[in-house]
């Protein structure tokens, strides 16, 4: 088998390898089924027990209260760009808040401006976003549909630290990046989605979490299959979901519940990963160049500069040569990125850290 590197790419990202090892394992027959995953129906006994013990582990794992809905969607977060707006702003008669804190949340605003009045609250664009605003410095309108923000902007590298007070508006959260990293307190959310390719699977899976009261505000004219009412009501089986993927999703879910123990200690060890490559950065006394903010560092998505592009070069190639691969930053904004989600091995950050240390002490 050819070896496999330390993949700090944004997403698809790296899976803990004993959940590949078990998809595997199991790969040609899913014990008890008699054929593959991939061969079996969504409304077979075998697949009812994988997408409720999915439901099950996301809902311990977050301590998801009783009245909220967890959907398993298609058509990745941006999809839910346009369906939080299709169902909770168009032919609301209100505004939508937007808290716009890098590329993430500004597509989101632009999908919803397709539906309705959707208005920035706060935009980092003139500060390049480098952070999350204050509460004082956010301009929410006196009765707004809702109040949206992207929990960690998997390019700029900000996460957000204290959830916004939004009263009566129910918040509606893009947590793409971060589902998972920690714990959340689910009850301050309205609508909490992310697509699942970067902490809870493969692609083709998008988890929404989202409270009973506002499914009541989706419209009876919308397409079923863009209706969270209708897919809820259906227990997100209302044509065939991406099954593969959800089984993929039930044994990270696993994985985060047996082996790391819960959302806690992974917190712990994403923090301990993330202090690693950022000490790297501070140390370097300006050779490295974090984007964020310090308050607002992302623990997933580490992006950083060096003083030319002959060197941003020259790093790219030399850490791929020890295995540490796909560093380079998103298209847009080019500089490197370190993504290291929830299943990239300690190791792995340990060992970039060291590399950044070397290049640095060499090329500063
Ligand atoms: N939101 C965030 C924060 C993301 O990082 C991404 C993908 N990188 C998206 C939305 C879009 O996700 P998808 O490609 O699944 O539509």
């Amino acid at each position: 088998m050819e070896k496999r590197v330390y993949n700090f790419a944004p997403g698809p990202a790296v899976l803990p390898l004993s959940v590949i090892e078990e998809v595997q394992r199991d790969l040609l027959c899913l014990p008890g089924a008699g054929a593959s995953i991939m061969e079996i129906s969504h409304r077979s006994k075998t697949f009812d027990r994988i997408i409720t013990g999915a439901e099950a582990n996301i809902r311990k794992l977050l301590g998801v209260p009783d009245n909220y809905r967890v959907l398993f969607m298609q058509g990745g977060a941006f999809y839910q760009f346009a369906m939080v707006a299709l169902n909770l702003l168009r032919g609301s008669g209100k505004p939508a808040d937007y808290i716009v804190t890098g590329t993430w949340s500004g597509k989101a605003i632009k999908e919803a401006k397709t539906q309705g009045e959707a208005k920035p609250a706060w935009d980092g664009k003139p500060d390049n976003f480098i952070r999350f605003p204050k509460q004082e410095e956010l301009k929410l309108s006196a009765d707004p549909a809702y109040v949206y923000m992207c929990s960690n902007e998997t390019i700029q590298g900000v996460q957000y630290q204290i959830e916004p007070e939004t009263g009566a508006a129910p918040l509606i959260c893009d947590s793409s990046s971060d589902i998972f990293c920690r714990p959340v307190p689910v009850e301050k959310f309205g609508l909490i989605f992310a697509c699942a390719q970067k902490n809870a699977g493969p692609s083709g899976v998008t988890l929404v979490i989202v409270r009973d009261d506002l499914l009541e505000r989706s419209s009876g004219d919308l397409p079923s299959l863009l209706n969270y009412k209708i897919v809820a009501e259906n227990k997100s089986l209302l044509n065939t979901p991406p099954t593969f993927a959800v089984y993929v999703v039930k044994l990270v879910t696993d994985w985060l519940l047996n082996e790391i123990g819960g959302l806690k200690k992974m917190a712990e060890i994403n923090n301990r990963k993330a202090k690693m490559l950022y000490d790297a950065i501070d140390e370097s006394e300006g050779f490295y160049q974090g984007h964020a903010a310090k308050d607002c560092r992302s623990t997933m998505n580490v992006p950083f500069r060096m003083p030319s592009e002959d060197l941003q070069a020259a790093f790219l190639e030399q850490a791929a040569a020890r295995d540490l691969c796909n560093l380079q930053g998103h298209r847009s904004v080019g500089g490197c990125r370190a993504s290291i989600y929830n299943a990239m091995p300690v190791e792995g950050v340990e060992l970039l850290a060291q590399f950044m240390r070397e290049f640095c002490k060499k090329n500063k």
